[in-house]
């Protein structure tokens, strides 16, 4: 879509140069989608381009306190797909809950611009419920750094980042620099589900399961609620104990409301999908827990495939999605 109120492109990373009018430009998709109308009543006037901040993509910090992965607002989705890969057998071992990373990229309902072009950072900032990075940022307790127009700096839970649909909690002016995903969460057995209503459609639930080191569990709602919904608890829970949980931390008034599902869906949904989880991380942890998590990874509202793995043990639904053959020209 032409932006045609745009007067200038100013290429920066600094907060200090917004003005009234401005939006920070990171991959686009949202951007060139939607318009110069795509973020209120008043056109935009410049785009304030973050394309070359020449941030390292992906960071792997090593010692305590800051061990985990940093990733940078400009990570694209393409990416973030290949850090697992990157990170070879010792690295995923290490950090078994990368696991989550394809599945959660695979959630997009993403062309190949938006695979390629769009960020981590403009993911948050769009703040869909659909949102797969928002799902993967706040299922492993990341950590947004915020840089404001008064050379300021703060940290928030991406979990508490998106305040509701199309929401989050940045002031006017305010750039996301980047999420910190702390190894002590990257270490944890993770369980993931989805759900979408259509083939390769945009969820309508997105549950992830963390089992931590101590026993205790992290439940987190996406997709299915307009903002995260987080649940801990100090071990794993009975069947009853989890539902009674989701019923307090839930209001009816929370369930997300499209077209994509209705709320009464995405609430039956959220337990079903919590229950399995909860399954899930209850087994010992070996070769079927994987084999369970790899089966899981697609969860599109139709008859179940298994998805070929790939060399990490991880489903990959995009390989599994026929290679489309046109007729030749002429035959
Ligand atoms: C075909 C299609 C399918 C899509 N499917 C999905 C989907 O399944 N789920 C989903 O969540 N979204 C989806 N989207 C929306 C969008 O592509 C994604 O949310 C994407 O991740 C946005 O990233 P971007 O870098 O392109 O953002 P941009 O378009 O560059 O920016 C989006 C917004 O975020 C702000 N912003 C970007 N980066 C920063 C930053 N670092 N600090 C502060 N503000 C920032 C921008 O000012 C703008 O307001 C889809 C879009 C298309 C066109």
């Amino acid at each position: 879509m032409d932006m045609n109120s745009i007067e200038e492109v100013v290429s920066t990373t600094d907060p200090a140069e917004w003005r009234a009018g401005d939006a920070w430009l990171a991959g686009g998709t949202v951007l060139f989608s939607y318009g110069s109308y795509a973020f209120g009543d008043e056109p935009l006037k410049r785009l304030l381009d973050l394309g070359a901040a020449g941030w390292v993509p992906v960071t792997v910090l090593a010692g305590e306190p800051a061990a985990g992965i940093e990733l940078a607002a400009t990570c694209t989705i393409a990416e973030l797909y290949a850090l697992p890969e990157s990170l070879g057998d010792s690295g995923r071992a290490a950090w078994p809950a990368l696991d989550l990373v394809r599945p959660c990229c695979d959630s997009f309902v993403a062309s190949f611009k938006v695979w390629n072009m769009s960020t981590v950072g403009g993911n948050l900032c769009t703040s869909l419920p659909a949102g797969p990075v928002i799902s993967l940022c706040a299922g492993l307790d990341g950590v947004a750094t915020i840089l404001g127009p008064g050379g300021t700096r703060r940290r928030v839970p991406v979990a508490e980042f998106v305040t509701g649909n199309g929401t989050n909690c940045l002031a006017p002016g305010e750039l996301l620099r980047s999420v910190h995903l702390p190894a002590s969460a990257l270490s944890s057995r993770v369980a993931f589900r989805r759900l979408s209503l259509s083939n390769l459609g945009r969820s309508g639930a997105l549950l992830i399961g963390r089992l931590d080191g101590d026993g205790s569990l992290v439940l987190t709602v996406t997709a299915a609620t307009t903002r995260p919904v987080q649940l801990r608890f100090q071990e794993l829970p009975d069947a009853a104990g989890l539902a009674a949980a989701l019923d307090g931390a839930v209001p009816a008034g929370l369930y997300h409301d499209d077209i994509h599902g209705l709320p009464a869906w995405r609430r039956d949904m959220t337990y079903r999908l919590a229950e399995e989880i909860r399954a899930e991380l209850s087994t010992p942890v070996g070769q079927a827990a994987r084999d369970a998590f790899a089966a899981r990874v697609s969860g599109d509202f139709w008859p179940p495939q298994i998805p070929p793995t790939t060399s990490s043990g991880t489903a990959n639904p995009r390989q599994a999605v026929a290679p489309q053959t046109f007729p030749q020209e002429g035959a």
